[in-house]
C-alpha cells in the first residue's frame, strides 16, 4: 500500500483555488480512500509497517498539489526524434517530412528509444496516459511488439491505436498543378493500401495482445478523407465488436475542409455528416483538431456525444489556425487536449496545452469566453479519460479509480504567492514543479527523476543514434524543399476557395 500524506488534493467539485488537504491511500493499482489527514490511524500504522519491510511506501505530500494524471488525448510516438528539426512549415510541407512511410524500416533499437523518449517526457510532466495513434512501418507483429514492450518498460498507461489509411494521397494533392516533378508527385500521392488486409491485421493484434494492466486498445482511421468507406465501416465494426474508442484526425486544415467540400457532395461537403453516415460518429469517437469544424456541424457532434481533442500547439506551429473551442464548449461537446507529434509542437507538455486552451479560446471573442482554467484541467483529465474510453477508470482522485496521480510542488515561483491551484497550474506552472508521478499505483517519477529506467543511459543511446537519423531526415527535407514552391502556391490558392469559414486571425 502507498499512503500519500497531507497534499492538497485537486477536486473539481471542491475548492479549486485552495484544495483541501487530504490523505490518499492506494492499494495495488487503485485509490482506496481519500480522507482528512490522519483520519485513519490504523491504515497509517499498516502502511508504516509495510514501508519498513519495503513493500509499501509513505509519501510526504505536504506543500504539494496532488493532481489526477493528465491524459494526452492525441499523440504519435513515431517521430519523437524529429523534435527541433522543423520550423516555419505549414501542415502540408511538414507532412512531407514526417510521414512514417517515408522513413522506411527503422532499427529495433530506434523503435524502442523513440517510444521511451516520448513516454518519459510525458511522465516527467505529469502525463500518465497517452493515446498513441501509431503507424507501423513495416506493419508487422515484430514492430508492434518492440513498441508495446517499451511502453511496459517505462510504465505509462497507453491507449494504442494503429492509424489506418487506404488512400495514399496527401490532403493537398487535389489542389496541386498537374506538372509536378516525379519526386514531388510520388511524395504527395503516397501509396494506397488494402483496407481488408489492414483491418484484419488490427483485429488480429487486438486479440493477440489483449488489453490489461496499462495497455489499452483503440482503433483509428488517419482521417475520413484518407480512408475508403470500406475502411471506415471496418473501423466502426471493430469499435463495436471490442467496445473500443475510435480516433481520427478531423478538419485539421483548410485543405482538408476544401477537400471535404469536393468529396462529400452528398452531405453538402460535410465531413461530419459523412462520418455519421458510415458509422464512425458516436460517443466513442474522438476527433483530433477540429480546426475547421463549421458552426452547423457542432450541434451534430454534440448530439453524437463525440469528443474533440484540441491540439493548440501543433495547430499554431503548423499554421492550421484556431479551433472553435469556445463554440464547441458552449454546445456541450466533450473536450480533451493533446500534445500531438514532437515534430509539430516539439514537446509533450500538458501545461503548455492548458494555457493555450484558455488563451486561444480568448482570441475568438473580445468579451469573456467562459473558458477558464478549471475547464482546461477538466479537458486534460476527465474529458481525456472519457475520450479514451477510460471515463470510469482514470481522470479523477476518487476511491475505486486507478492511482494515476502527479504531485506538483507548491514551494516554487509558479505558486508564489499561492492564490489559485487551478489558475496557477494553467497559467504559471511549466512542468518543472512535477515532483512525483504514479501510474497504476507504481511510483514512476520521484523527486523529478524517472524511477523505472536509467534516463541518462537512454539519452546517451539516443545521442549515438542521431547522426545517422539526421542524415535520413536531411534526405526527406530535400524532397520537401523541392516541393515547397508548388505547395505554398497551392496554399495561397486555397485561401481564395470558399469553405464557409476562416480560422486565421490578424491577417492585416
Ligand atoms: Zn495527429
Amino acid at each position: 500500500m502507498i499512503l500519500i500524506r497531507g497534499g492538497r488534493v485537486y477536486d473539481p467539485a471542491g475548492d479549486t483555488d485552495h484544495p483541501a488537504i487530504r490523505d490518499v491511500m492506494v492499494d495495488g493499482d487503485t485509490i482506496v480512500s481519500v480522507t482528512a489527514p490522519d483520519a485513519d490511524p490504523e491504515a497509517k500504522r499498516r502502511v508504516e509497517t509495510e514501508a519498513a519491510r519495503g513493500v509499501g511506501a509513505m509519501i510526504d505530500a505536504r506543500d504539494t498539489l496532488v493532481l489526477p494524471g493528465f491524459v494526452n488525448a492525441h499523440y504519435h510516438s513515431y517521430d519523437t526524434l524529429v523534435k527541433g528539426l522543423i520550423e516555419d512549415a505549414p501542415f502540408d510541407l511538414w507532412a512531407l517530412q514526417t510521414q512514417p512511410a517515408f522513413y522506411g524500416r527503422r532499427s529495433k533499437a530506434e523503435l524502442r528509444l523513440r517510444t521511451l523518449l516520448g513516454a518519459i517526457e510525458c511522465l516527467k510532466g505529469g502525463i500518465t496516459t497517452v493515446q498513441d495513434m501509431c503507424t507501423l512501418v513495416p506493419q508487422d507483429e515484430e514492430t508492434l511488439d518492440v513498441i508495446a514492450s517499451a511502453y511496459a518498460e517505462v510504465g505509462i498507461r497507453v491507449v494504442f491505436a494503429l492509424a489506418l489509411r487506404d488512400v495514399g494521397d496527401l490532403d493537398i494533392a487535389p489542389f496541386l498543378p498537374d506538372d509536378l516533378s516525379d519526386t514531388v508527385r510520388r511524395a504527395v500521392t503516397g501509396s494506397p493500401r488494402d483496407a481488408a488486409e489492414d483491418l484484419a491485421f488490427a483485429a488480429a493484434q487486438i486479440r493477440r495482445l489483449p488489453a490489461g494492466d496499462l495497455w489499452h486498445w483503440g482503433v483509428a482511421a488517419s482521417g475520413p478523407q484518407r480512408a475508403s468507406d470500406t475502411l471506415l465501416e471496418g473501423v466502426a465494426a471493430l469499435s463495436e465488436r471490442y467496445g473500443m474508442p475510435i480516433f481520427t484526425h478531423v478538419y485539421e486544415t483548410r485543405a482538408q475542409a476544401a477537400k471535404a467540400r469536393r468529396i462529400y457532395g452528398r452531405h453538402d461537403g460535410s465531413m461530419i455528416r459523412h462520418m455519421a453516415e458510415v458509422g464512425v460518429l458516436g460517443p466513442r469517437t474522438t476527433m483530433a483538431h477540429g480546426v475547421c469544424i463549421a458552426p452547423d456541424e457542432i450541434a451534430t457532434i454534440a448530439r453524437a456525444g463525440a469528443t474533440v481533442a484540441h491540439n493548440p500547439l501543433s495547430n499554431m506551429k503548423l499554421k492550421s489556425g484556431v479551433a472553435p473551442i469556445r463554440a464547441l464548449k458552449a454546445e456541450g461537446v466533450n473536450l480533451a487536449i493533446g500534445c500531438d507529434n514532437c515534430s509539430c509542437g516539439d514537446c509533450q507538455n500538458m501545461f503548455q496545452g492548458l494555457k493555450m486552451f484558455c488563451l486561444l479560446a480568448g482570441v475568438a471573442d473580445p468579451g469573456p469566453t467562459g473558458v477558464h482554467a478549471v475547464h482546461a484541467i477538466e479537458a486534460a483529465t476527465r474529458g481525456g479519460a472519457r475520450a479514451l474510453g477510460l471515463g470510469k477508470t482514470i481522470g479523477a482522485i476518487e476511491p475505486g479509480r486507478k492511482a494515476d496521480l502527479s504531485l506538483v510542488r507548491l514551494d516554487t515561483m509558479a505558486f508564489t504567492p499561492f492564490n489559485s491551484a487551478a489558475r496557477q497550474i494553467t497559467f504559471s506552472e511549466t512542468g518543472s514543479g512535477v515532483d512525483t508521478v504514479l501510474v497504476g499505483g507504481r511510483v514512476v517519477v520521484r523527486d523529478g527523476r524517472l524511477t523505472t529506467l536509467d534516463e541518462a543511459a537512454i539519452r546517451a543511446e539516443i545521442a549515438d543514434m542521431m547522426p545517422a537519423f539526421r542524415r535520413d531526415f536531411e534526405d526527406l527535407r530535400r524532397t520537401s524543399v523541392e516541393a515547397a514552391p508548388v505547395l505554398v502556391a497551392a496554399l495561397r490558392r486555397l485561401e481564395t476557395i470558399d469553405v464557409g469559414l476562416d480560422r486565421h486571425l490578424a491577417k492585416r
